[in-house]
C-alpha cells in the first residue's frame, strides 16, 4: 500500500522504488485502512490492477505491517498467509533435512 502519511515507516530508500508505481498512490486512507479490516471493493479493484502487488505484499509480510490492505490482502489474510508459509517451511525442512 502506498504511504498515505508519507512512506511506510520501515521503508528504506533501497527497497522503496516500487512505491512509485503503486496504483494507490494518493488514494484516501479510508480506502486502504478499513474500519473492520475488510477490504473495500475499490481497494481490491486498485490492487487487482496494480503492477507492484507482489512487491507490496512481500513488503508488508517482511515488515510485519499489521494494519491496512497490502497487496490486496487484509491483515487477517496476511496473517494466515504467513502462518501457511511457516508451516510449509517446517514441513519441507523436516522432509529434506
Ligand atoms: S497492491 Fe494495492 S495496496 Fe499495494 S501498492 Fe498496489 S494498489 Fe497499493
Amino acid at each position: 500500500m502506498y504511504a498515505f502519511s508519507g512512506m511506510p515507516s520501515k521503508t528504506t530508500l533501497d527497497d522503496s522504488a516500487w512505491f512509485d508505481r503503486a496504483k494507490c498512490k494518493g488514494a484516501s486512507n479510508a480506502v486502504f485502512y478499513p474500519q473492520r479490516g475488510v477490504p473495500s471493493a475499490s481497494a481490491l479493484a486498485m490492487c487487482r490492477s496494480c503492477d507492484v502487488r507482489v512487491d507490496c505484499l512481500e513488503y508488508a509480510l517482511s515488515n510485519d505491517e499489521e494494519f491496512g490492505i497490502w497487496g490486496g490482502l487484509s491483515e487477517r489474510e496476511r496473517r494466515k498467509l504467513k502462518r501457511d508459509r511457516e508451516r510449509l517451511s517446517a514441513v519441507l525442512t523436516t522432509r529434506f533435512s
